[in-house]
């Protein structure tokens, strides 16, 4: 029988109007589909500007797409009853990527952690300490933290904490928006253990929105590649990163294992004031910073095409070989 998807976004594009004379149209995401199921962590991977942040946003009813639709437990998001959009608020969560500016700083760990769970409980009795300290052991946080403030607590604690806020409501699944870019690298490892033990522990499924392969690779079963708010490249996380297709996701992976900046993303090449969304190059978008471009490449964009199972790309020449092997076109 086939599985219903958490979430399906079916051809979903987001368009901005910019400036008050011209009305430039900005599109932030363009034609994106994706299907979320249980039990899975999906990456969406891209520059700032690439639209990833726009898809959270879709997600967590924080922005209506322009065009295409948004299904969640195989019910249009817009046709959601009050009841289920109050389940909905409890079953997605999001954490943002600075635990500081997310955290209400007036607010101290207790505080933090008992507001989310008299909400889910509708409002009634007030959460006990135990309940508290239950989350605090969830996250891996010292019970002795109860009456400290964001303040006084280091960059990976907040973001524990964070977390903890989150699974208070006893989510299904869980935004994570950049979750550990502000933290010590140190501490990185840390966190994305953390989340990967609760998603096997609470039967969380996740979204991991990043810039950062390095990470995804750690966490993701499988991921989307966008580049100027289109999919370029999908699969299985082994696939497109042993076997990556599209020029960009290589470039976006040898960042990675860049000697001089080991583990760092390199900066990437600034892009031409025409490749801004508001004016996309014809053509493959990415034709101008690409080193295989022919072209065919700047006269009609590539659709996404089937390489091997889920693997697809958008590109007209896509490599051909594994990582570690050599590659062609
Ligand atoms: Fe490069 Fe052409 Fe592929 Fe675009 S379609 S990534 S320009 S080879």
């Amino acid at each position: 029988m086939e599985r219903t998807p958490l979430f399906q976004l079916d051809h979903v594009s987001v368009t901005y109007r910019r400036g008050a004379l011209t009305h430039q149209e900005v599109r932030a995401v363009d034609d994106f589909s994706l299907d979320i199921f249980d039990d899975e962590t999906v990456g969406v991977v891209g520059e700032t500007g690439s639209g990833k942040s726009t898809i959270a946003k879709v997600l967590t009813r924080l922005e209506n797409p322009t065009r295409g639709r948004v299904f969640y437990k195989g019910r249009e998001m817009k046709s959601l009853s009050a009841k289920s959009l109050f389940n909905f608020r409890s079953e997605v969560q999001l954490v943002f990527q600075d635990p500081y500016e997310s955290l209400f700083p007036r607010h101290n760990v207790r505080k933090t952690l008992e507001v989310p769970l008299r909400l889910h409980r509708g409002g009634g009795k007030a959460p006990s300490d135990s309940d508290v300290a239950e989350l605090l052991d969830l996250v891996e946080l010292d019970r002795s933290i109860l009456e400290k403030y964001p303040r006084e607590l280091s960059g990976g604690m907040r973001q524990r904490l964070s977390i903890a806020r989150a699974l208070a409501v006893h989510p299904k699944f869980v935004i994570l928006d950049e979750p550990v870019s502000m933290l010590d690298m140190s501490i990185r490892a840390g966190i994305l253990n953390l989340l990967m033990r609760l998603k096997k522990d609470e039967g969380i499924s996740y979204m991991y929105i990043t810039h950062d392969l390095a990470s995804a690779k750690f966490i993701c079963d499988k991921m989307v590649i966008m580049y100027l708010g289109k999919i370029i490249e999908a699969g299985a996380s082994g696939q497109v990163l042993d076997r990556p297709a599209h020029p960009y996701t290589m470039l976006l992976l040898d960042s990675i294992f860049d000697l001089k900046r080991p583990g760092q993303l390199l900066e990437l090449p600034e892009r031409e004031e025409l490749e801004s969304s508001m004016s996309l190059p014809r053509g493959c978008h990415f034709h101008p910073r690409c080193p295989y471009a022919t072209d065919e490449c700047t006269v009609t964009p590539p659709a996404m095409t089937t390489l091997d199972g889920s693997h697809a790309a958008a590109c007209y020449h896509p490599l051909q070989e594994s990582r570690s092997g050599s590659r062609s076109h």
